[in-house]
C-alpha cells in the first residue's frame, strides 16, 4: 500500500508546529527507492539521489541509511552530502558551468566529478593527467521534459558537452591521457516516456568504442511522478526492461554500471506543504482564497506552470466550489486557477500534494518574509528538521553602516 499522511495527521502537525509548514514522510521516500531497486533487481544498478530536490541534513542522512548515493550540483552540496555521512566514492558531482577552482575543490575532497565544458575537460587534464578518473556530462540534443526551462539535454540548451563535440573532447582526452570512467546525461525533468531514455542510451551506444576505461554510464534523473489526478509516473518496470535488453544486446555496453539520478522520483511526493486561510474575497472574475504563503515558499506554479494538487483538509465536504488560490506577496502569486475545493472558510488549512522536490529548496525571504520550517514524520512521530526563520534572520548578513 501506498504510502501516504491523513488529513487529522496533517491538521495536527499545522496546529503544533504553525503554518506554512512543509513536513516530508520518510517512509514515502523508502517506498520510491524500493520501486527503483526492485524494478532494476536484474542489472547492476545504482541510483544517485539527485539532493538539489531536497537539501535538508536529515534527508540526506535519511536517503543514506536506504543505501542510495547522493548527486550533487554544486559544491556546497558535495559538502553537505560528506557531512550527512556519505563516503567520497558514494558522492557525484555533475557539474554545469563552474569554475575550475570547484572542480579542484571536489577532486581534493575525493568524489566523483562529471565535466561539462571542454574548457574545464582541458584544464583537468593538464592538471590531473590520468591520475584521477573523471566523468564527461554530454549534451544529446534530445528534446525532453515537463516544460522547456526544465529541459536540459536540447540542442539549444547549455548544459553538457553537445555530441557533436565529441571529437574535440576525444582529441583533448588523448592528448592529456585523461582516464575517462562514465559519460553522463540528463535530458530533463518530469520525463514520462521511456522512449526518451532510449534515445539517449543509443546516441551514448554510438560513442562508447570512443573511451577506453569506461566503467559506468550514468543515464541521469527526471523521472515523472504524479501531479495531477489521473497523473502516472515513470514505468521503472518498463524502462528497466528496456535497460536490460539494450545494454545485454550491445557488447560494449554489457559489462558497464548503469547509474541513475533520481531527484523528484525520489523526494516529491514525500511532502506537503500545509497553508493557512487568510483572507477569502469575492470578486466579479473570481472567489480568491489567499493563503499564509505565496511564491517565495512554493515557486513552482508560477515558474514552471507546475500543477499541485491542492486539498482542504479543514472540510471533508465534496469538492463543489471553485477557487482561485493565490498567495499573500506583493506579485501575482496564483497557486491555482479556477480549481474545485470543498467549501472554504477563513482558517482552514489548505495542504499541497507533491511539495518534496523543488519547494523548500526554492523558497526565499522575497517581502522579508520567513522561509518556513520543515517537519519530518517518520515511523509515525514528527521531527522539527528546520525551525522557521526569525525577525535575527532577516538581518543576520546585513551590515548596518548607517
Ligand atoms: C536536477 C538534476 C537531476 C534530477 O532531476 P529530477 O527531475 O529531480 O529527477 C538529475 N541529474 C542532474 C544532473 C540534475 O541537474
Amino acid at each position: 500500500m501506498s504510502q501516504k499522511l491523513s488529513s487529522s495527521q496533517l491538521t495536527a502537525l499545522a496546529q503544533q508546529f504553525g503554518t506554512p509548514l512543509y513536513v516530508y514522510h520518510a517512509e514515502k521516500i523508502k517506498e520510491q527507492y524500493g520501486k527503483l531497486k526492485n524494478a532494476f533487481r536484474n542489472r547492476d544498478t545504482v541510483f544517485f539521489y539527485a539532493c538539489k530536490a531536497l537539501t535538508n541534513i536529515n534527508i540526506l542522512k535519511y536517503i543514506k541509511s536506504l543505501g542510495a548515493n547522493v548527486d550533487c550540483s554544486s559544491i556546497n552540496e558535495v559538502k553537505l552530502a560528506l557531512h550527512a555521512g556519505f563516503t567520497p566514492d558514494r558522492v557525484l558531482y555533475t557539474s554545469n558551468g563552474i569554475s575550475f577552482g570547484e572542480i579542484q575543490e571536489a577532486k581534493e575532497l575525493g568524489v566523483i566529478i562529471n565535466i561539462d565544458s571542454v574548457s574545464n575537460l582541458e584544464k583537468f587534464g593538464k592538471a590531473y593527467g590520468h591520475s584521477y578518473p573523471v566523468g564527461l556530462r554530454l549534451r544529446p540534443n534530445i528534446m525532453a521534459g515537463g516544460n522547456i526551462k526544465i529541459s536540459t539535454g536540447h540542442a539549444k540548451s547549455k548544459f553538457g558537452i553537445p555530441i557533436e563535440h565529441i571529437s574535440e573532447v576525444t582529441a583533448i582526452v588523448e592528448q592529456y591521457n585523461i582516464c575517462v570512467h562514465d559519460l553522463h546525461i540528463h535530458t530533463g525533468s518530469d520525463i514520462k516516456d521511456v522512449a526518451v531514455f532510449v534515445k539517449g542510451i543509443e546516441v551514448l551506444f554510438d560513442i562508447i568504442p570512443h573511451f577506453k576505461e569506461l566503467k559506468f554510464i550514468d543515464l541521469g534523473g527526471g523521472f515523472k511522478v504524479p501531479y495531477q489526478e489521473g497523473d502516472s509516473e515513470t514505468d521503472m518496470e518498463a524502462l528497466a526492461r528496456k535497460v536490460e535488453e539494450l545494454f545485454a544486446a550491445h557488447p560494449e555496453a554489457s559489462k558497464l554500471q548503469v547509474w541513475f539520478e533520481p531527484g523528484k522520483f525520489l523526494v516529491s511526493e514525500c511532502g506537503y506543504f500545509v497553508t493557512q486561510v487568510n483572507v477569502i474575497k469575492q470578486t466579479p472574475a473570481a472567489k480568491f482564497i489567499s493563503v499564509d504563503s505565496g511564491f517565495n515558499h512554493l515557486i513552482r506554479p508560477m515558474f514552471y506552470d507546475a500543477y499541485h494538487r491542492i486539498e482542504n483538509i479543514s472540510n471533508d465536504a465534496p469538492e463543489d466550489q471553485t477557487y482561485s488560490v493565490v498567495g499573500n506577496i506583493c506579485e501575482t502569486d496564483t497557486f491555482a486557477w479556477d480549481r474545485k475545493l470543498s467549501e472554504v472558510k477563513e482558517g482552514d488549512y489548505l495542504v499541497f500534494y507533491n511539495a518534496g522536490a523543488y519547494g523548500f529548496e526554492m523558497s526565499s525571504n522575497f517581502n522579508s518574509r520567513y522561509k518556513p520550517a520543515e517537519v519530518l514524520m517518520k515511523d509515525g512521530e514528527p521531527h522539527l528538521i528546520r525551525k522557521r526563520d526569525t525577525f535575527e534572520d532577516l538581518l543576520k548578513n546585513q551590515i548596518e553602516v548607517l
